[in-house]
């Protein structure tokens, strides 16, 4: 059997792997410094205040934002975030979102925006007038208006003026992340209407 790795008398072939070995040693030997220069590269820029780009992401990309900090980079998407895009038809929403720097892979905290929805007008300017009369919201007696939820309660409280219902829920539920104990607000206009015309 012919041993097809065997070098002997093949002087030029022995040469040749060695000078592949010590290519591919030199190799790695550069790739290592490279490396160790783009690690300080990072933490240079990491540790620094110059501006850099970060994606800041909700439940996907949101947007790109210029910061010195994670925490500035937080703060400046938690404040540049538009509300109005959301429904808040069914109550309080909440966004989590967070930043990340493309340059340096910087994450910061992870921030939550509430999204309470607006309150619906009163017949006039004078403003609601929240109330809980039992004999119109309801529930027991010594605390009208309130019911069990889950872990919480339902709080149902009605304007004397125009009817409509504000409820605040202390179990409401995050539907994009299941999270539950939140507090929810919530309105439905003449809600109480009938009730107040009939008190
Ligand atoms: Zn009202």
């Amino acid at each position: 059997m012919t041993d097809t790795n065997s070098t002997t008398g093949r002087p030029l072939a022995v040469a040749l792997k060695a000078a592949k070995a010590r290519a591919a040693k030199a190799q790695a030997a550069k790739a290592r410094v490279a490396d160790a220069e783009y690690k300080a590269a990072i933490e240079a820029l990491a540790s620094s205040d110059e501006p850099r780009l970060w994606d800041v992401y909700e439940d996907g990309y949101y947007a790109t934002i210029e910061a010195s900090s994670a925490d500035e980079a937080l703060e400046i998407a938690l404040e540049d975030f538009d509300r109005s895009n959301r429904s808040t038809d069914e109550g309080t929403v909440w966004v989590d979102i967070h930043a990340h720097c493309i340059l340096t892979d910087e994450r910061s905290a992870e921030g939550r925006i509430t999204i309470d929805p607006d309150e619906p007008a009163c017949v006039d300017d004078g403003g609601h007038d929240w109330q809980s009369p039992y004999s119109i919201v309801g529930g027991i007696e010594e605390n009208p208006g309130v019911r069990r939820h889950g872990g919480g309660v339902l709080i149902d409280e009605c304007c004397m003026r125009c009817g409509c219902r504000r409820t605040l829920d202390t179990w409401a539920q995050n539907r994009s992340t299941g999270e539950r104990g939140l507090h929810s607000i919530s309105y439905e206009p003449g809600c109480y209407a009938e009730a107040l015309d009939t008190r």
